[in-house]
């Protein structure tokens, strides 16, 4: 597209990439509750690693993690708005969380404009987090656009790895950053 000689760029929005930096990465706390709104349309998740002082996605077939024997673990992420708050996060969340999730997505077609409320029971920082979903009556055109989770998560992923690769006495990192998402039906065989 032609352009003023060495004028800006004018957009009226940020591309994709650079919205993906607004929004940070909740993880429910050991005490507490957290009480948001989905916006997403249904839950994003994979197989994660925590592995060299950082969480990053299973290389799954390629995975330096899994080859030095790292366990893995799934977790899905949810683009949330806080009903109090009304500050706009991803909502991280663990396997337990999945079946509620699925069987709310199920009846209703639609996590969003859900009221989630999330918890760890214990209230320990390793506590098992569980959640419960209802049906608000909040319009769902009304509420904040749902971002792509993908693009967010891939974004903290790659400047995690950046942070890692420029510590001199770090171990190799994994080679990887794709992450591989929920609609991936053809998880490992190998592990549950
Ligand atoms: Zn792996």
């Amino acid at each position: 597209m032609a352009q003023a000689p060495s004028g800006p760029n004018w957009q009226a929005r940020p591309d994709q990439m650079n919205q993906a930096q607004r929004y940070p990465l909740w993880r429910v706390s050991a005490r507490g509750v957290h009480r948001v709104i989905v916006l997403s349309h249904n839950l994003v998740g994979c197989y994660t690693h925590f592995y060299g002082g950082r969480t990053l996605p299973c290389g799954d077939e390629e995975c330096l993690a899994c080859d030095n024997g790292n366990a893995r673990r799934w977790h899905g992420w949810l683009h949330t708005i806080g009903v109090e708050s009304r500050a706009q996060g991803i909502l991280e969340l663990t396997s337990a969380c999945a079946l509620p999730i699925d069987e709310y997505f199920r009846a209703h077609r639609t996590l969003r404009a859900a009221m989630l409320t999330a918890r760890r029971t214990p209230a320990k920082p390793n506590g098992r987090v569980h959640i419960d979903l209802t049906p608000t009556e909040a319009d769902r055109t009304d509420l904040p656009k749902g971002v792509d989770v993908r693009l967010v998560l891939n974004h903290l992923w790659e400047i995690s790895e950046r942070r890692a690769t420029t510590k001199a006495n770090q171990t190799a990192p994994p080679q990887t950053t794709q992450p591989k998402i929920a609609d991936d039906t053809h998880p490992r065989s190998n592990t549950a």
